[in-house]
């Protein structure tokens, strides 16, 4: 069902349940007979068909290849980084199969097997079945508790996907929630990963299957996160117009369900920033104002908060309380950020990223000297940080501390050259 194009000709193809000729051996999906006969003829399904049937079908096939593709890349671009480790699970090398890491630990802690991962997380989501929010272990490190990143997330989503297709439950309705679950996930990081088209053919294929299935009535909680989905992926590809009714859809559902709900405030907070690209500004305003009385610790809500004023900024129309608001937002969010993942974390990262980029385009924004300057020597602060990381990165190679156990950035000691320069020296008790 994510395999929504003929597998011969790439046309679109109605996506769950609706009826496209399928190979009868291996289910590999076509838009008519005469792509199906070609494909056998010339496009080699002659020669991949029985693998394909072995490997669980089409759909599960696909998620195996992809799974592939995406464990090849993480383990070569992690090479570097796992050398001379050892899995924290089995506690093998990578003699067999390589080794990685894609989330928040560092010197030897969080490094594994991709098989390791994924074995783990099949076990600890058959206690999760039918619980909102769970599945998170195919996510996210089970070491330091953050998101995956980077072909790392998406080998293991792929993973989780298949696992859904191929495992057997008792019940058809698990099997179902560990399907949907899949789909959510995939299309999650997917969108992440800036694999946005992919990430909405997987998000409507999910909306079908719901629709398909008796999960989701209409207009469910369900059926509006996914059309959400759908929004942000539409937004981050500057389809604005394409966004605009199916976010006033959300919206409109979420207000009748919860208008002080966390979800109704982020939801909210997407429609405003829809509205500020298409240049209806005021209108945007007035929402925010509606639905942003009170600060919120949902880091959700904050992070489509800031990409409210960003929009507002790049769209040359932000005003200087607006500005104000916005820095002091992401300030906070960069404190909270480091106090729960320490100052090297990727929610970390992202927050201190998102702060910089956002004071690098407000340079000459704010009216009064005394903001101008604030702004100017916290930008200059992040960027000496990204300075410093690279240094210290430099500096642990150079003595050989790349498997040192403690990195934490903040206790390195940035000290004068004397030549005018900064040179940055480990912690004490890593000398
Ligand atoms: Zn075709
Ligand atoms: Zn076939
Ligand atoms: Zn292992
Ligand atoms: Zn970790």
């Amino acid at each position: 069902m994510l395999l929504t194009t003929c597998a011969c000709c790439a046309a679109p193809l109605p996506t769950y349940g609706a009826g496209a000729k399928k190979c009868s051996r291996c289910s590999t999906r076509y838009c008519g007979q005469a792509c199906q006969q070609q494909h056998w003829k010339e496009g080699g399904h002659d020669k991949l068909c029985k693998k394909i049937k072995r490997g669980g079908g089409a759909e599960a096939y696909h998620a195996e290849e992809k799974y592939k593709e995406a464990a090849a890349e993480a383990v070569s671009a992690c090479a570097h980084e796992t050398k001379d480790q050892t899995c924290y699970m089995c506690t093998a090398g990578a003699e067999k199969e390589g080794l990685v890491r894609g989330c928040g630990c560092r010197g030897d802690s969080g490094i594994a097997h991709l098989s390791c991962l994924v074995q783990q997380a099949k076990i600890l989501q058959e206690n999760d079945v039918g619980v909102q929010g769970t599945h998170e272990w195919w996510r996210k490190c089970k070491v330091c508790g953050q998101w995956f990143e980077g072909a790392v997330a998406r080998a293991l989503t792929w993973a989780c996907w298949k696992h859904a297709l191929v495992a057997s439950y008792p019940e058809k309705y698990e099997q179902n929630i560990h399907q949907i679950m899949g789909m959510h996930l995939l299309s999650c990081t997917l969108r992440n990963e800036g694999c946005h088209s992919e990430s909405i053919a997987v998000t409507r294929a999910k909306l079908d299957f719901l629709q398909g299935s008796s999960h989701a009535a209409p207009g469910s909680s369900f059926e509006i996160e996914a059309k959400e989905h759908i929004v942000l992926n539409l937004y981050d590809l500057e389809r604005y117009e394409e966004a605009l009714p199916l976010i006033r859809e959300c919206y409109a559902a979420e207000l009748a369900r919860d208008a002080d709900s966390d979800v109704s405030r982020r939801t909210a907070l997407v429609y405003c920033r829809t509205l500020v690209r298409l240049k209806r500004v005021n209108q945007a305003r007035v929402l925010y104002r509606k639905h942003i009385t009170r600060q919120t610790d949902d880091i959700d809500v904050e992070r489509a908060q800031v990409d409210y004023f960003a929009a507002l900024l790049s769209e040359g129309v932000i005003s200087q309380p607006e500005l104000r608001e916005a820095k002091r937002i992401m300030e906070e969010r960069c404190k909270r950020a480091r106090q729960a993942h320490g100052s090297d974390g990727p929610e970390t990262r992202e927050a201190k990223r998102g702060l910089a980029a956002f004071l690098r385009d407000a340079k000459g924004a704010f009216d009064s000297p005394a903001d101008a300057e604030s702004a100017l020597s916290l930008l200059a602060e992040l960027d000496s940080a990204v300075d410093a990381d690279r240094h210290i990165r430099q500096g642990m190679s150079v003595l050989n501390l790349d498997g040192a156990p403690v990195l934490n950035l903040d206790d390195w000691r940035a000290v004068p050259d004397g030549e005018g320069g900064t040179i940055y020296l480990p912690p004490k008790s890593n000398i």
